[in-house]
């Protein structure tokens, strides 16, 4: 939108969850009503009976979900993103909790459960990591559910809406999303959320636009006032003028019309003019994601991150419940591949913040591989389970942030010895699977010879890569500047990592957020990367960038790419090289 727009309409700025453009009228969905908790004190005759009262009421809470999933919408009933609610109502981080709560402070449900969620609302939102902070609110959502039946006060029945308009609160559960009609809800806004919160996953997996994080949007609109809800941007332009409304119609349409065009490609192979035939594969972090993954024409899995699992609870997760999560993952991919990465905790994603276990400088600590050899104990388990999850399709295991030869040696050996022992147990798995070393400490990079030795293929890490190489750390706003893919120094990295591969005759692979950016598709291809992962919105691009490139050509500008001396040169090079296929409608900026 041009500036004279955002100075005559009311324009609101969030965070773009899910991409698209909406107009339509407000409607605000009123969630008060279970603020206000009273606390009364119990004879010790009515503690039991209290418990009771709970623990109805989380049947009840239970029962609800369960009819809600029930009739949710087929693409989210195949994400399971409610079975999470489902578990948590039970946890006993929550339940068990609650319970002790009532018990030994002799108070109300309500009361002991408002306690309990207050603690941990603090001690989640302490995490360093964003995707964990908002993970808050699913214990807050879950434990609403609870007050409600408590309480008698019902939630908004958002099934009940009977005409097409635009979902505007202050959050949003998921029970709540859950239920949401395609043919009348457009878009979604709120003022809680970030990228990862459960409103954006189901937006995106419901293909409607969304825009979280907006802070005051439902106190700045009231229902039925006319929005526009630019997803792609993060925008929310409230009564629009006629001049921005007339400017917003026509990008939807043609918004819509490239989706369109994409959609229909989506399915099609990745094969350049001279008919090298490229794999494009989807990073998730969460099972549900696998849907978008095929919805967008995925050739499989490309990085699995696996850490998730870990961080939302107390204690570690059992062999049997990472198993039942990958399997899920792997039998609803297969035939194509899933790539599992091992746990790659601390660094940005801490296991247990405020747990006395903090490093001045976690990015350098004990991250990712280095805690699993640390703990074999907990590493055994998650490598059990893969070897089980593998008997389901075709599984490949990746360990993460490698950066000596010993690790990489110690990893496997503590993998043989998983499956000898399951072996042993007479438990079926697969002792066979292909294994990776992820490369993205520049000490990897240069030991890939020796480390090539050792694996079945590369996946190199831009993210960590890019942090490592260039001294700049990834979450710091203050030097994001500086954190540059085209860096010649990250180029290099690159370049010489896939001819380590090369010369082993090993696949290279590229899951860091790099291999996203369809620019630098032919860049990559030309310099020996064989797969590439990335999220699953971005696979379509990626797909078609590859269908209108020659590998030949792509190779013969690599040494010109290699050798300029900045990052705008590299970027001005590619640009006069492949800016045309961007610019046809590849890349919305
Ligand atoms: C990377 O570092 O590029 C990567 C893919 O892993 P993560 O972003 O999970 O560190
Ligand atoms: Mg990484």
């Amino acid at each position: 939108m041009t500036r004279k727009d955002a100075d005559t309409d009311l324009v609101l700025q969030g965070i773009a969850a899910s991409p698209g453009i909406c107009i339509g009228k407000a409607y605000l969905v009123d969630r008060e009503g279970v603020e206000v908790i009273p606390k009364y004190c119990l004879l010790e005759k009515h503690v039991k009976g209290e418990v009771k009262r709970f623990k109805t009421a989380v049947q009840a809470a239970r029962a609800h979900l369960l009819a809600v999933i029930e009739n949710s919408p087929e693409p989210l009933q195949k994400a399971r993103i409610l079975d999470t609610h489902v578990h948590l109502l039970q946890d006993k981080m929550l339940y068990g909790r609650t319970i002790e709560t009532i018990e030994r402070e002799r108070v109300n449900a309500e009361w002991a459960l408002k306690t309990v969620v207050n603690g941990l609302k603090g001690a989640f939102e302490e995490m360093p990591d964003s995707y964990l902070r908002e993970r808050v609110s699913d214990i807050v959502h879950v434990s609403e559910l609870i007050l409600q039946r408590l309480t008698g006060n019902e939630a908004h029945d958002i099934a009940a809406i009977d005409r097409r308009v635009i979902l505007v609160a202050r959050d949003l559960s998921p029970a709540e999303t859950s239920q949401i009609n395609l043919e009348r809800i457009q878009g979604i806004v709120t003022d809680l959320g970030g990228k990862t919160s459960h409103t954006g996953i189901v937006a995106r997996t419901l293909e409607i636009p969304a825009v979280v994080g907006l802070e005051q949007a439902s106190r700045r609109i009231r229902t039925d006032d006319l929005i526009i809800v630019d997803g792609t941007r993060g925008m929310v332009i409230v009564n629009p003028t006629e001049e921005t409304l007339a400017a917003y119609e026509e990008q939807k349409s043609l918004y819509e019309r490239r989706r369109a065009g994409i959609a229909r490609e989506a399915g099609r192979e990745a094969v350049t003019r001279d008919g090298r035939r490229y794999r494009v594969l989807g990073n998730i972090e969460l099972p549900e994601e696998v849907v978008a993954v095929i919805n967008y024409g995925g050739d499989g899995i490309g990085l699995y991150r696996t850490e998730f699992q870990y961080m939302n609870r107390e204690g570690f997760p059992s062999e049997r419940e990472l198993l039942e999560s990958y399997r899920d993952v792997i039998e609803v991919m297969a035939p194509r591949p899933v790539i599992i990465r091992t746990l790659d905790i601390n660094g940005d994603k801490a296991l247990r913040p405020g747990g006395g276990d903090e490093e001045p400088n976690p990015a350098l600590g004990l991250r990712a591989i280095r805690y699993c050899l640390k703990r074999p104990e907990v590493f055994r388990i998650q490598l059990r389970a893969i070897l089980r999850a593998a008997v389901h399709g075709e599984v490949r295991l990746l360990f993460p942030m490698v950066s000596t030869y010993f690790e990489i040696r110690e990893a496997k050996r503590l993998l043989q010895e998983a499956a000898r022992s399951l072996a042993r147990e007479r438990i079926p798995h697969r002792g066979d699977i292909p294994v990776g070393a992820m490369i993205e400490v520049p000490s990897a990079v240069i030991i890939a010879d020796h480390l090539a030795e050792e694996v079945d293929f590369f996946s190199i890490g831009t993210n960590d890569l890019i942090q490592y190489a260039l001294a700049i750390d990834r979450g710091n706003r203050h030097v994001a500047h500086l954190y540059q893919p085209l860096d010649p120094a990250v180029l290099r990295l690159i370049h010489r990592t896939a001819e380590a591969a090369r010369k082993r005759g090993i696949p290279v692979h590229m899951c860091g957020e790099m291999a996203r950016t369809p620019l630098y598709t032919p860049l990559l291809l030309g310099m020996g990367i064989d797969d590439l992962s990335m999220n699953p919105q971005a696979i379509p691009e990626v797909k078609r960038m590859i269908r209108s490139i020659r590998l030949d050509e792509a190779r013969a500008l690599v040494p010109q790419v290699l050798a300029c001396r900045t990052a705008r040169e590299a970027f001005e090079r590619l640009r006069q090289a492949y800016g045309g296929l961007v610019e046809n409608g590849l890349e919305e900026d």
